[in-house]
């Protein structure tokens, strides 16, 4: 994998998340090349061959972090801060260091067990939180549709191991592939380790785009019993299929006092 030292502009960015008045990407361009990304739609790189990322990553930071109070900074949105190259380019962990110096926390979506690399930094930060999102159960259906990710039993382990620890940790069950992604089961697995679950569907609103074209593919080879009812429910948010599921989700919810966010 090439990686590219070459992106200019502002590190930080403002963050349109609840909680969150800024985030940032160590990486533009993400090796775990999940199929269903829907950055994939907006990629300037081809993912399987390069990405890119801050030359002087630190040294820069530190002057955009002067301008703004010490508060948590989200990680993860539109990249994986710990996707595969991370272990050589550190870049993520150069932040985290940067961070915890002057005062602030992280706040960090990722896929991957390489989190467990630096918590001895984010357990000295007021702040710190890791969510991890999984979308599949079985790890064979995971592989169609993520096969660079590690499988969904490791990241529920890492969770578990920094709970333990003492990071406080949540999980995203996303994307939901309508039929495909059993959510209820993935949320009476992720609960012991969580403190809260926000649940997703997988939702495309044009069917030219490149990440509903890789979907339609996966789906024609693999699931073509299955894949008329998987299309009406990804472009329809009005489909009975999320009534139903935020139905059992919500009975789940009430049954095991879970914290879920439901957003189907
Ligand atoms: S890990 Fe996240 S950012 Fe990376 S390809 Fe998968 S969905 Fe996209």
């Amino acid at each position: 994998m090439k990686v590219s030292a070459n992106i200019g502009g502002n590190i930080l960015q403002h963050c349109t998340l609840e909680n969150f008045d800024y985030q940032m990407e160590p990486y533009i361009g993400c090796e775990h090349y999940c199929y269903y990304c829907y950055v994939l739609n907006q990629a300037e790189t081809d993912w399987t061959q390069e990405v890119r990322t801050y030359k002087d990553i630190k040294e820069r930071l530190n002057v955009e972090l002067a301008g703004i109070p010490p508060q948590t900074i989200y990680m993860g949105w539109q990249t994986d801060p710990y996707q595969p190259c991370e272990e050589d380019w550190g870049q993520t962990r150069q932040i985290l260091e940067l961070l915890l110096a002057k005062g602030f926390s992280a706040s960090i979506l990722t896929k991957s067990d390489l989190v467990m690399r630096d918590m001895d930094l984010l357990l000295q930060m007021p702040q710190a939180a890791v969510s991890v999102s999984v979308a599949f159960n079985d790890d064979d259906i995971r592989r169609l549709f993520e096969y660079r990710t590690i499988d969904t039993a490791q990241r529920i382990s890492a969770l578990a191991k920094l709970k333990s620890a003492g990071v406080r940790t949540a999980a995203l069950v996303c994307p939901i592939v309508p039929y495909i992604t059993d959510a209820v089961a993935l949320a009476e697995k992720l609960q012991p380790y969580t403190e809260k679950i926000w649940f997703y569907g997988l939702s495309i609103l044009d069917g030219s785009e490149k990440n509903w074209q890789n979907i339609k593919r996966i789906l024609e080879m693999h699931f073509p019993e299955v894949r008329e009812k998987v299309e009406a429910a990804v472009f329809s948010k009005e489909d009975p299929y999320w009534a139903d599921l935020k139905r059992d989700l919500t009975a789940l919810q009430k049954q095991r006092t879970m914290n879920l966010s439901i957003h189907l």
